[in-house]
């Protein structure tokens, strides 16, 4: 029976494929029915894959060196000693039996059941070994999600998950699915924004996707309506797959616009600028034809993983992405981590993350994993045009906790007589409201600033960004929101500091026109964006648009802001 989801549509485009169910927790675990004549195989596979993992893991007490701790071979052997208990070794292989699911999901089904029992457990040290047992499944599930085999189903497939965490839609990047629909997430959570940056289309806030699409369903998914059409007859299958043609031709015509110059008819060069996950995004990003890297969100090479970089490895990863951007500005934000991105066993969760230990506090209270990815930078900057990005600014005294920061890993850096770009710039994210009403104080020692509209609104309108629940109340257009915008690039260009949007407000062509009303010059986005909103740009006038813009910000009226803003669009 065909029926239709509607959710809220953060990845434009079409795509028709098969589902594929993922777990609430993991998108690594998938779920889906095995049929009885392959159970025997699919045991055969979990099997292999403890005892891989079991090689793994001898290898590693095998290649330890003779002065390394005694806790770390003993912490090795434990591992061994959970991987072989009947717990992981049999009774995911019973699970499989009796359920006819695959490896997977029994051993995700165990490891829920597993942790139920550790949180009966009223002796503290048996009750930590919750962790060891989470490491060694995670290790089993790598091993599994390595294994090209039957199960490898992905390629076409639309992942319908309950829920995706930034960390597990980067994974996506490797995949080969066409799109992913999810029952919870906003518009602009971190996992609708790496969605963006997939170039697949994705709809999130469905609340029931999960429960009502079953494996296999044939799905539309409507990415710019943000609909979901299940198990759609034939006459709306032919439709969409017209309109899916449709789709790739316009992507298509955009290309030709790539190497135009970015200015306006009354001739302002406008700066587009790309926002980066990963040093493996620049691929799209030289597609687009941008100017250079207007935010490389550095936290999410900081994720996925059970240990941090080492400072070789950041400097390596940013060292990469400067070369690849041969001579174009990159600018790093400093690590963002603590709302929705968390380091792998990180215990300082705070009830309320987005207002907690997060961005520039966490690294502030970390100063060592702070100091290795300044001296990173500072290290990779001599190899191109590098600037620091400081997120979450909200004092000038964190401000110049972190400049001390910066000026101390320099002079570690000098003392090594390793070279690095001695007139780096800093400059300071604006999205906190605090921010933004005390600039001044901000400016004086800031080289340039960023607009981060996702946190600006979130923090000014007090709308958690996860929160689907408040998503209909995440305004872009509240006149609030309008007016810090505009105070902070008015008062930038007064000072005469470049200043940048960087949050999802500058990859709107909606809302192109505005910014450039409000005197923004520089916008930086999700490449899949930048051409688009170039369109937008080659099609604008500044004199036009100012009369319109400042009218705006006059009134406090929503349906008086949005006609205005149709006007402007006209
Ligand atoms: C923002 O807040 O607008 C921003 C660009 O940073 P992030 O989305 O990574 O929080
Ligand atoms: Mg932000």
């Amino acid at each position: 029976m065909s029926f239709i989801l509607q959710g809220t549509g953060v990845s434009g485009g079409i795509a028709i494929g098969r589902a594929q169910l993922a777990s609430a927790a993991s998108l690594e675990v998938s779920h889906y029915t095995i049929p009885h004549k392959e159970i025997a195989a699919e045991i055969a596979r979990y099997k292999a894959a403890v005892s891989a993992t079991r090689e793994e893991l001898e290898a590693l007490a095998a290649s330890l060196p003779a002065d390394s701790p005694a806790e770390f071979g003993a912490f090795l052997n434990l591992h061994l000693m959970i991987l072989a208990d009947s717990n992981l070794s049999e009774v995911p292989c019973q699970i499989i039996e009796s359920q006819h699911c695959n490896a997977e999901w029994a051993l995700k089904q165990q490891l829920t059941a597993l942790l139920s029992q550790f949180e009966r457990i009223e002796d503290a040290y048996l009750r930590e070994r919750k962790a060891d047992v989470v490491q060694v499944v995670e290790r089993i599930f790598k091993v599994l999600m390595g294994q090209k085999s039957a199960q490898n189903r992905e390629q076409g497939r639309i992942l319908v998950a309950h829920d995706l965490s930034p960390a597990d839609v980067i994974l996506l990047k490797e995949s080969q699915y066409a799109a992913f629909v999810t029952d919870l997430g906003g518009t602009t959570s971190h996992t609708a924004i790496v969605a963006r940056s997939l170039n697949m289309p994705c709809i999130v806030g469905l609340h029931n996707a999960r429960r009502l699409i079953r494996d296999n369903d044939l799905l539309i998914i409507d990415g710019s309506r943000g609909a979901v059409i299940v198990d759609p007859d034939r006459a709306v299958l032919a439709e969409y797959k017209l309109l899916q043609d449709q789709w790739e031709l316009e992507k298509q015509k955009l290309k030709r616009i790539r190497s135009t110059r970015s200015t306006t008819l009354d001739g302002t060069t406008i700066h587009l600028h790309a926002n980066i996950e990963l040093p493996q995004d620049i691929k799209q990003v030289r597609d687009s034809g941008a100017g250079g890297i207007g935010l490389f969100r550095s936290e999410f090479l900081f994720l996925n993983r059970n240990t941090l970089p080492s400072e070789d490895e950041q400097f390596e990863f940013y060292r990469q992405v400067v070369l690849d951007m041969k001579g174009l500005p990159v600018t790093i934000r400093t690590l963002d981590l603590g709302a929705d991105k968390h380091l792998a066993g990180t215990t300082r969760l705070s009830a309320n993350p987005a207002l907690g230990l997060r961005a520039i506090r966490l690294c502030l209270a970390e100063p060592q994993m702070f100091r290795t990815q300044l001296r990173a930078i500072l290290r990779a900057s001599h190899y191109g045009r590098l600037r620091i990005l400081i997120p979450m600014l909200s004092s000038a005294s964190e401000l110049n906790q972190t400049l001390a920061l910066i000026a101390q890993a320099k002079a570690s850096l000098d003392a090594e007589d390793v070279p690095y770009d001695r007139g780096i710039e800093v400059g300071g994210m604006i999205e906190v409201p605090a921010a933004a009403l005390a600039l001044p104080s901000l400016m004086q020692k800031l080289d340039f600033l960023s607009i981060g509209t996702n946190d600006l609104i979130q923090y000014t309108l007090a709308i958690d960004r996860t929160d689907d629940s408040v998503s209909h109340l995440y305004d872009p257009l509240h006149p609030a929101v309008l007016h810090l915008v505009s105070h902070v690039i008015r008062s930038a260009n007064q000072a005469g500091i470049p200043v940048a949007v960087c949050g999802e407000m500058a990859g709107d062509v909606e809302l192109t026109r505005m910014l450039l009303g409000f005197g923004l010059r520089e916008f930086s986005m999700h490449p899949s964006n930048l051409l688009p909103v170039k369109q937008q740009v080659l099609k604008s006038s500044i004199m036009e648009i100012t009369s319109l813009t400042q009218k705006m910000l006059k009134t406090d009226e929503p349906d008086k802001i949005r006609a205005l803003l149709n006007r402007l669009n006209a």
